[in-house]
């Protein structure tokens, strides 16, 4: 029987935290096996806010090592740069040009980063490529008929107004794309902000003790778990609305052994908040000191550009030939009668 097809990716708006990991990256690893996996850098989403030409740049460079330095394969999963595959803008186009401004300014994602754009920096200046990215995201995505997207819960209303995209243009102009599902991980779906708790961990926010980077020093990564928001009961018990800030480290515990919740819950009865912090503080490092050792290895290697190029053309046929197929539909290849 034939693989399913699975496609991710992730932007280049920031380092790469342990959020992306486990919500994201670790499962794209894992599923390689089971699935007929697209993985991509989402450089064209790392435009949405302003960004320096040389940390961007730095970012996708940073990004693709990481993905290979992580684990994947470029045997098994096609990795690619999401602007060496032109479909992309092309088809975002057309389903901008379907999507109604009402939907999108409805996005959490873009009522999030525009209030925080707007209090940081005190502008105004919101770019409109921040409210039209869900409709390039579902181009990225309807190109190549995937039955699951993975991701983390953050992106659940994105993928909804994929397939209602989705549907709305194969009942406009014919078939034209498969309808896709998200894939979310059962625990660690949703990373926490290591400073406040009550917000996911992401790789733009402003304060860098929020988050672990992969990248990150690995003295660095042990002093920001230490100075980790918990609360004051010191009573390690898995319970995210009450002890959000301890349920995060114990999911993030979990998520790295591989032990159940129950298990973890277990293993530190009756131990205090210093010992799980030291506890996850060790899991976290042990990984990142693997993924750092490879990531120097293959940085700057050829091998990872003939990766890429390999990824590239692999992923053009498949977009080329659903574009042609929306062209076909929807009246834009004036060729065809
Ligand atoms: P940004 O702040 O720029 O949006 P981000 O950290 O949210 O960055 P994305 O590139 O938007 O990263 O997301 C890449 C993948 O990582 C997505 O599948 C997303 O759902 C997942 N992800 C992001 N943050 C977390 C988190 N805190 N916990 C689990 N998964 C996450
Ligand atoms: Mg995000």
């Amino acid at each position: 029987m034939d693989k399913k097809r699975m496609l991710s990716a992730i932007t280049t708006t920031g380092q790469i935290t342990l959020g992306n990991y486990i919500g994201a990256l670790k499962n794209f690893v894992a599923l390689q096996e089971e699935f007929e996996m697209y993985i991509f850098v989402a450089n064209l989403h790392g435009i949405t806010v302003p960004i320096e030409k040389d940390i961007l740049r730095k970012n996708i460079k940073s990004l693709v090592t990481l993905y290979f330095a992580c684990g994947l394969d470029p045997n098994k999963s096609t990795v690619f740069v999401q602007s060496d595959v032109l479909e992309h803008a092309q088809l975002g186009w057309i389903l901008t040009c379907n999507t109604t401004i009402g939907e999108l300014q409805r996005m959490t994602q873009f009522k999030d980063k525009s209030t925080k754009i707007k209090s940081e920096n005190g502008t105004e200046f919101i770019p409109t490529g921040l409210l039209i990215y869900p409709s390039l995201m579902a181009a990225d995505i309807l190109l190549y008929d995937p039955a699951f997207v993975p991701v983390g819960k953050d992106q659940k209303q994105h993928i909804e107004l994929t397939r209602n995209i989705a549907e709305r243009m194969n009942n406009k102009f014919g078939e034209m794309f498969s309808i896709p599902q998200e894939y979310t991980p059962k625990l660690g779906s949703k990373i926490m902000d290591l400073q406040d708790p009550s917000k996911k961990m992401s790789k733009s926010a402003s304060n860098p003790k929020s988050y672990i980077a992969l990248l990150d020093d690995l003295d660095v990564v042990r002093k920001k778990i230490k100075s980790a928001i918990t609360d004051s009961e010191n009573l390690i018990k898995y319970d995210p609305e009450n002890k959000p800030g301890v349920s995060n480290l114990l999911t993030i515990y979990s998520s790295l052994t591989s032990k159940t919740m129950e298990e973890v819950e277990t293993h530190f009865e009756g131990k205090d908040y210093g010992i799980l912090k030291d506890e996850v503080a060790d899991v976290v490092v042990e990984l990142l000191s693997k993924i750092q050792t490879r990531y120097n290895e293959l940085f700057n290697s050829q091998q990872v550009d003939e990766w890429l190029e390999l990824g590239a053309n692999k992923a053009r046929k498949i977009a080329h030939k659903k574009l042609t197929k929306v062209q076909n539909l929807t009246g834009l290849n004036y060729k065809r009668k």
